[in-house]
């Protein structure tokens, strides 16, 4: 991403928009939602997503075509964000939730400073493939089954259920505050609702996670 020396590093970002957190813990919050673009474990194209690592993938990450997408220094993706927000007042934090694609192929601590320093609460919704620093305030995983997670602590693991190759079982002992199951989108949403809601009621240490902005047609 940076481009010889002295050149300041871009951010390449598929879009940003204001909307209420549809999902997990925050649900129903108002939240910026800063999409980065790619992921290392998809592609992005249909014609990948057979052979892709992570194969039930329901957002659009690839390129930087999206309301409010491009490239952009630290500097002026955060002047773009602050616009976003309404104005509330002076002293009121701001929410930004860094999704993707896997955020954290591009979020970095100058971007994470920055992001603070313009009153952003920062949460992450990452694939936890990679390490999160330890100043994004919300660290969100969501774990795809074959792949290697090295964050294995957090706020919230969010466990996208069933997934064939990994049972929330498996990840229970991980050190997160929340658990949450989230049906598997897709042709059996209702029935795998109620596998949820089932697993939920059995495990009490489990929560279910609705993908809210669905059901009311927000991005
Ligand atoms: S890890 Fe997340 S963003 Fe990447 S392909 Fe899977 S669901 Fe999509």
């Amino acid at each position: 991403m940076t481009k010889g020396k002295g050149a300041q590093k871009v951010y390449a970002i598929k879009e940003a928009f204001y909307t209420l957190q549809g999902e997990g813990f925050h649900s129903g919050r108002p939240a910026v939602f800063l999409r980065f673009s790619g992921c290392n474990l998809w592609s992005g194209l249909e014609k990948d997503r057979e052979t892709a690592i992570c194969k039930f993938c329901d957002t659009d990450f690839w390129g930087i075509d999206g309301q409010n997408g491009g490239k952009y220094t630290a500097g002026d993706l955060v002047k773009m964000l602050e616009s976003l927000w309404p104005a509330d007042g002076e002293e009121n934090t701001r929410f930004v939730v860094c999704t993707g694609g896997e955020p954290m192929l591009q979020l970095d601590e100058p971007l994470i400073d920055l992001l603070h320093g313009a009153r952003f609460e920062i949460a992450l919704e990452t694939n936890g493939t990679l390490k999160v620093p330890e100043s994004v305030d919300w660290i969100c995983v969501s774990p795809k089954a074959g792949t290697e997670v090295q964050q294995k602590e957090g706020d919230e693991l969010k466990l996208v259920y069933p997934q064939k190759g990994i049972s929330p079982e498996s990840v229970a002992h991980w050190n997160f505050t929340h658990l949450f199951l989230q049906p598997m989108d897709g042709g059996q949403t209702e029935k795998n609702t109620r596998a949820c809601l089932e697993y939920c009621l059995k495990n009490p240490r489990w929560k279910l996670s609705l993908q809210t902005h669905k059901t009311l047609g927000i991005p």
